[in-house]
């Protein structure tokens, strides 16, 4: 019978999952999917590994909405998927794992109660993903299941870097220090640098992963020695609808003179800015290219001006710098994106080929010319192979 892998990254709004086979290489995709808007109207779409549709059909409006009901949904689509093989391991994306959890861990009840006490820390993110945790506890009992923490690739930071300019026995007694998120996907791009790049991968390689989430890291010797994102995922880069590094002197103005309260600054901040909130048009960069709007065009120029200066101050924090690294779906898809960041870093000594830019494919490529002194690339993520491989090795 053939051993398969649920992998599963909950959200507030959405669920997606993965179906693999565990192989003796590396764990095989069979089946992935989502349901989006799982409070709201919810939608199941899945597709084969071959990225063909295979399912699309709205959940029946008549049940409760929530993590429940569509992990009921997603366990009884898989039915007859998972037919000769059974589910012998789950791994969850878990956005924070403190200061504890720097390497993916087995579930158990005790795990549970500290994922619990980490909520203040992450509370749009954390509640959503340990939810699925318990359910599928209940649903599937006896399957271990393992957590892969967003924040664990960056707690090699050197501790200078994780610092804010607080009071210490104050950060010290909060927790309030930089974390880092998005950590599976430069864990995913440091486990595929050494072969497509040595150099790059021992030496000082910036990546950006530029999504509706955005951050850059900076890996040494394929290590994270620093990141744009902070104590909470809002940090560093402009982002769909994310501010991006504020001056904390804003957010005093709001409380102070517009009497905004807590829930309508986190609704400015987190729902109401970034891309959107700077075009008025939309999140989606593929909307802004096509908006001949100043202000959607002002958007765009402002994500590649904060791209491209993050750049700069992360190769400062390696002192050094070899390669730039692309991904996710605006760095993977996006070349005007890449092509502005790459005009502004070229004093630093970055070249690319445009041509090469322009081109689409789903493959990692170098996109520098020969003469560049900083390699560039496109590298597609992949955040669920980690999930993946993280579940096999830790129940075997
Ligand atoms: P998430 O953080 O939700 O995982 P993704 O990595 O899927 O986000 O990235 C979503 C972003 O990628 C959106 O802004 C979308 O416009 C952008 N994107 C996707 N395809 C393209 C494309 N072909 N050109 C430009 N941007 C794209």
């Amino acid at each position: 019978m053939k051993d398969l892998i649920l992998v599963i990254n909950a959200g507030s709004s959405s669920i997606k999952f993965q179906l693999f086979e565990a192989a003796a290489a590396d764990p095989i995709m069979l089946y992935k999917g989502q349901i989006d808007g799982i409070y709201v109207d919810p939608v199941f779409v899945a597709k084969d590994a071959a990225d063909n549709k295979i399912a699309n059909e709205k959940l029946p409006a008549d049940k409760p909405k929530g993590h429940d009901t569509s992990l009921h949904h997603i366990l009884n689509w898989l039915k007859d998927k998972t037919e000769g093989g059974k589910i012998s391991a789950i791994g969850h994306r878990v956005v924070h794992g403190g200061t504890k959890f720097s390497e993916p861990v087995l579930i158990t009840p005790e795990v549970v109660k500290e994922l619990e006490a980490l909520i203040p820390l992450a509370p749009l993110h954390e509640p959503h993903n340990i939810a699925p945790i318990k359910i599928l506890g209940e649903l599937l009992p006896g399957v271990p299941q393992v957590a892969c923490f967003d924040t664990a690739f960056h707690t090699t930071q050197p501790e200078l870097f994780q610092l804010y300019a607080l009071p210490y026995e104050f950060s010290q007694k909060e927790g309030i220090r930089r974390y880092g998120f998005h950590g599976l996907s430069y864990a995913y791009i440091a486990s595929v640098l050494p072969q497509l790049d040595p150099k790059a991968a021992k030496g000082c390689t910036v990546v950006a992963h530029l999504g509706n989430g955005s951050s850059m890291s900076a890996l040494k010797d394929c290590k994270c020695q620093a990141t744009t994102m902070g104590f909470t995922a809002l940090d560093g880069l402009p982002m769909g609808t994310r501010s991006g590094s504020i001056d904390a002197g804003v957010i005093l103005h709001c409380m102070n003179h517009l009497k905004m309260d807590a829930k309508q600054i986190e609704d400015l901040l987190y729902k109401k800015s970034g891309l959107l909130g700077m075009s008025g048009i939309s999140s989606d960069m593929r909307e802004l290219h096509a908006s001949t709007e100043p202000r959607a065009k002002a958007a765009v120029d402002f994500f590649s001006h904060r791209i491209s200066r993050e750049a700069a101050s992360l190769a400062a924090a390696m002192e050094g710098f070899d390669a730039l690294v692309f991904t996710a779906g605006i760095g993977e898809n996006d070349d005007i994106v890449r092509a502005d960041v790459c005009k502004q870093l070229e004093w630093l000594g970055v070249e690319i080929d445009l041509e090469a830019n322009a081109k689409r494919s789903g493959e990692p490529r170098k996109i520098s010319t020969a003469n560049s002194k900083i390699a560039v690339w496109i590298i597609p993520t992949n955040e669920e192979i980690m999930i993946a491989r993280a579940a096999v090795k830790n129940v075997a």
